[in-house]
């Protein structure tokens, strides 16, 4: 039972079974719109959605759309500072599957972030982040096509688990005076957070970025952490990330120094290689060597910057999509932020969303739809009739609205 929302009467939830999505025709999918500039963005969406839906499946299949609110709209309907509704988490849960635009969060004081809040309650623990050049986009590299990586970042842990005091607190002089006692030191005064990786944690999302390897023919994995100063946590996340691979993976995965030592450096076929790398190196590699790497398993903090500057390299966050997915659920959404200044002016890029749509697409097992959404946006982009974002930087690009980008991509989805 909900509060302020109805579940509508002319769809049927999806049910998710070992991780594969059992999806009915007309299924009933929950959306936050978001603030700031996603307003814009969502209803441009929801219109290449629904017209890549019926061009794939005519009247046979069909989204019904369930708004659910979070962020500033939520306040204006459940009241003040409900940031983020019961509701809106049931409706989650019991519909399985979630799209979201992006949400306000205050830096240094207020509520801690919403979206931080809806994974670690949902517990999608796995941030899955593909980041890919789209023919014609512009970008600050040469050979932008030459990175084509999936970033699995961890979602629940990390210095994103919340624990933490302002400097001063009552509660950071306690926990000062507890380290002092196991013999470190901290300053006073000092603010304190708390970086917690767990074995099951860790092993959970390296798992599913493993499994992601083997069921897309992906040919390395590679751990990305700082556990050279963070031996405890970071380099734990390595270390049980081996042993994982070793213990669960070991007819498939070999690691690299085995393919040197053992293979002379040349992969045997049906074999994955499991490496791994610091996160300052990493950032380097990924720079210079980006055909090196494929698919990248990260703690929380790592894998944030990590996607950021992939996404940059091959265009920005205007087209980067993203996904939070546990074993049975699963929330898809735009990799950037509100950008407030841009709100309700019809001109920001909505390729995020657009592409956060396409893998929901592919997680409901609908590929027809994704095909035609990616289809149409790359063909959009190929014509340079493009937002504001990617115009200013291409030669010869007329520059469209948020919402006549949109249907453009539906006319080139229809093919006319
Ligand atoms: P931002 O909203 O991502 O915007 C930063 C800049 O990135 C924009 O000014 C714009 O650059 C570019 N940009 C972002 N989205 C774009 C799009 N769709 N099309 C074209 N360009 C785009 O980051 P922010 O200003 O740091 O954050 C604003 C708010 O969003 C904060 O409250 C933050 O906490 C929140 N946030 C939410 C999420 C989320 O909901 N998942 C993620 C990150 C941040 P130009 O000005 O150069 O054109």
């Amino acid at each position: 039972m909900f509060d302020k929302i109805t579940a509508p009467q002319a769809g049927t939830a999806i049910t998710i079974s070992k991780g594969t999505c059992i999806t009915p025709n007309n299924p009933i999918i929950p959306f936050i719109e978001g603030d700031g500039s996603g307003r814009d963005i969502w209803k441009a969406s929801k219109k290449v959605f629904d017209a890549a839906t019926a061009e794939a499946y005519k009247n046979e299949r069909k989204i019904v759309w369930l708004e659910v609110y979070a962020g500033e709209k939520a306040c204006s309907v459940y009241g003040k500072d409900v940031w983020l509704p019961e509701d809106t988490l049931q409706a989650i849960k019991e519909f399985k599957v979630a799209i979201k635009g992006p949400l306000t969060t205050p830096v240094g004081e207020g509520f801690r972030s919403i979206n931080v809040t809806l994974r670690q309650q949902l517990d999608l623990y796995a941030c899955v982040r593909p980041v890919r050049y789209f023919s014609g986009v512009p970008s600050p590299l040469k050979t932008p096509e030459k990175l084509d990586v999936v970033i699995f970042r961890e979602n629940t842990e990390d210095v994103y688990a919340g624990v933490e005091w302002a400097a001063g607190s009552k509660e950071a002089n306690k926990i000062r005076d507890v380290i002092i006692s196991c013999g470190k030191d901290i300053r006073e005064a000092s603010a304190i957070g708390i970086k917690p990786i767990s074995e099951f944690g860790s092993k959970r999302l390296i798992r599913k970025a493993i499994q992601y390897a083997i069921d897309n023919n992906r040919k390395v994995v590679t751990l990305v952490h700082k556990g050279n100063i963070m031996k405890f946590t970071e380099g734990a996340f390595m270390n049980w990330g081996y042993e994982l691979a070793r213990k669960e993976f070991g007819d498939m995965l070999i690691t690299e120094n085995d393919l040197h030592a053992k293979y002379e450096g040349k992969l045997p076929k049906g074999k994955i290689v499991i490496n791994d790398r610091i996160a300052d190196n990493m950032f380097q590699q990924i720079l210079l060597r980006p055909h090196e790497y494929s698919v990248i398993a990260t703690t929380n903090l790592n894998g944030d910057y990590l996607s950021d500057a992939c996404a940059a390299q091959v265009g920005g966050l205007g087209i980067a999509p993203g996904a939070n997915v546990s074993d049975d659920m699963g929330m898809f959404e735009a990799t950037h932020g509100t950008a407030p200044k841009y709100a309700d002016q019809d001109i920001i890029n909505p390729s995020s969303v657009l592409l956060s749509g396409a893998l929901m697409f592919e997680f409901i097992g609908w590929q027809e739809v994704a095909r035609l959404i990616i289809s149409g946006l790359e063909k959009t982009i190929g014509q340079k009739y493009v937002t504001y974002d990617l115009e200013r930087s291409m030669s010869g690009a007329t520059r469209a609205k948020t919402s006549e980008f949109a249907d453009r991509i539906v006319k080139n989805i229809r093919g006319n």
